[in-house]
C-alpha cells in the first residue's frame, strides 16, 4: 500500500525526521487558511502547493484542464487560492501516471524552504528499501537529488552510495556517518544528516515499510536537513499491526477492481489482456498465465481464489473478471487438493446461474480430487461452460475460443 506525501511526512515527523512543514487542503479557501497558519507557525511568506496523488514526477507534470504544474510556488498569500484552484480537482499527468492522469483531490500547502532570505539550497537523494537479494535493508543516497534518480543509477551508477543494514542489528551510527561522509557533508550539516538518516531508518523499520524514498532531501543554507518529498511503500501483510498506517489508505488511488477483490478476500491484480483467469494458488496462477500466453492470448488478470474456494468466492471472482470489457474468454484452473473438484464445479454452475447472462465463453479445468465428477457436473449443467482435464486440453480450448 502507498500513502500520500502529506501522510508520509506526518509519519516522518513523528519519528523525529525534520520535514518541510505543510498543511493539507481540499479547497482554495482551505489552502488560504493553511497558508496563513503556516506563516504564523513558521514565518514563511512563500508557499509551495503540491498535488497529492500516489505518483511521482508531479513537479514536471501538468494539470490537463489548466496547464498548471503539479508543484507550484506561490509568492504571496493572495496567490495561494488562485494557484490552488488551478490544481484542485484537475487531472494531473506525470511520467508515472500514464496519459489518463490522476484526479487531484487534495493539495499540500507547504512552507517554501528553498529561498527564505538566503540561499543556496542543495538537493540530495535518500532512500531506504528492502534488498531482497541480500535479505537486508539498503540505504541508497546520492548528491544528485531532485531529478530522475533512475537516470542517474543507469548512466552514472558510481554516484549512488549504498549501505546495507542488517535488519536484526538495525542501523549502526557509523553507517549513517558513512553515508553522510560520502555525500561530502561537513560540520553541522554532517551531524544533521546523520540524525536524519538514523530517524528515517527508525521510521522505515517501525512502519514495516518496503520503501521510504526522500527525493529531494534538502540542505538549507543554514545547514538544516529537511525532507521535501516523501514516497512510502508499506507491506500490506503487516498492516494489521500498524492500524494508524492502515487508516491512511486512500481507496480512490487504487484500482477499483482490486479494491473489490480484496473485500471478497481474493488476491487479484488487474492486467491488460483478453483472457480472464481464476485459479487456486499463486504458483498455479502464474503457470496458468504462462499457458494463456502460450495459447496466443494475454492474461487479463492474476486471480488467486485461495485454497478454500467455495461458491461465494468463485462468484465474486467471476463478477470482477466480467466487469473488465476486454475479457474475451475465462479460464478457471483449479487443483482439487483440500477443496474437492465437484464442489468447485457446483460453485461454478451456481455462480453462473446467479450472475445470469454471461456471454463470454468459459473453460474450466479441474484436476485432483473428484476431477471427473467435477467435469461431469460442468458438462451436464447445460451452460455454456466447457470442461478440460489436462492443462494442454485447456490451452487448446482457449486457443479455439480466441481464434473463433
Ligand atoms: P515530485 O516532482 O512529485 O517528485 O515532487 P517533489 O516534492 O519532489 O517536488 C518537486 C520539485 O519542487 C522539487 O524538486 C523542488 O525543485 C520543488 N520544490 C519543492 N519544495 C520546494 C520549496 O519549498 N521551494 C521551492 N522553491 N521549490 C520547491
Ligand atoms: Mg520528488
Amino acid at each position: 500500500m502507498n500513502i500520500h506525501e502529506y501522510q508520509a511526512k506526518e509519519v516522518l515527523k513523528s519519528y523525529g525526521v525534520k520535514i518541510q512543514e505543510g498543511i493539507v487542503a481540499d479547497s482554495p479557501e482551505a489552502a488560504l487558511e493553511a497558508a496563513k497558519k503556516l506563516t504564523a507557525d513558521t514565518g514563511t511568506s512563500w508557499y509551495v502547493l503540491k498535488a497529492q496523488i500516489h505518483a511521482g514526477g508531479r513537479g514536471k507534470g501538468e494539470i490537463k484542464e489548466t496547464g498548471s504544474r503539479g508543484v507550484v510556488l506561490a509568492k504571496s498569500l493572495e496567490d495561494v487560492p488562485e494557484k490552488a484552484k488551478d490544481i484542485l480537482n484537475g487531472t494531473l499527468v506525470t511520467i508515472q501516471t500514464g496519459e489518463e492522469g490522476k484526479l487531484v483531490k487534495k493539495i499540500l500547502v507547504a512552507q517554501d524552504v528553498y529561498y527564505p532570505g538566503n540561499s543556496e539550497p542543495k538537493e540530495y537523494y535518500l532512500s531506504i528499501l528492502l534488498d531482497r537479494a541480500t535479505g537486508s535493508n539498503i540505504i541508497m543516497a546520492s548528491t544528485e537529488g531532485g531529478v530522475n534518480i533512475e537516470e542517474i543509477a543507469e548512466s552514472t551508477p558510481e554516484k549512488i552510495i549504498k549501505e546495507w543494514v542488517d535488519p536484526m542489528l538495525g542501523i549502526q551510527p557509523y553507517q549513517a556517518r558513512n553515508v553522510a561522509f560520502k555525500l561530502g557533508l561537513e560540520g553541522n550539516a554532517f551531524k544533521e544528516m546523520v540524525k536524519f538518516i538514523m530517524a528515517l531508518y527508525a521510521a522505515y523499520d517501525a512502519s514495516d515499510a518496503s520503501q521510504f524514498e526522500i527525493n529531494p532531501v534538502l540542505k538549507t543554507s543554514d545547514d538544516q536537513i529537511l525532507a521535501v518529498d516523501a514516497k512510502v511503500n508499506l507491506d500490506d501483510n503487516a498492516l494489521y499491526r500498524n492500524k494508524d498506517l492502515a487508516a491512511m489508505r486512500d481507496l480512490d488511488e487504487e484500482d477499483p477492481f482490486e479494491v473489490e477483490a480484496a473485500e471478497s478476500g481474493l488476491n487479484y491484480v488487474k492486467l491488460d489482456g483478453n483472457v480472464g483467469c481464476m485459479v487456486n494458488g499463486a504458483g498455479l496462477a502464474m503457470a496458468t498465465m504462462d499457458m494463456i500466453k502460450l495459447s496466443g492470448g494475454e492474461p487479463a488478470n492474476f486471480l488467486d481464489v485461495g485454497g478454500g474456494a467455495n461458491a461465494q468466492t468463485v462468484e465474486a471472482g467471476f463478477r470482477i473478471i466480467l466487469k473488465d470489457p476486454k475479457v474475451k474468454a475465462i479460464l478457471i484452473n483449479v487443483f482439487g487438493g483440500i477443496v474437492r473438484c465437484d464442489r468447485i464445479a457446483s460453485g461454478v454452475v451456481e455462480a453462473y446461474k446467479s450472475i445470469g447472462d454471461i456471454s463470454v465463453p468459459i473453460i474450466v479445468r479441474l484436476q485432483g480430487t473428484n476431477a471427473e465428477e467435477g467435469a461431469k457436473i460442468i458438462d451436464e449443467s447445460g451452460l455454456k461452460v466447457t470442461s478440460a482435464i489436462t492443462l494442454k486440453e485447456a490451452a487448446e480450448k482457449v486457443q479455439n475460443v480466441l481464434s473463433a
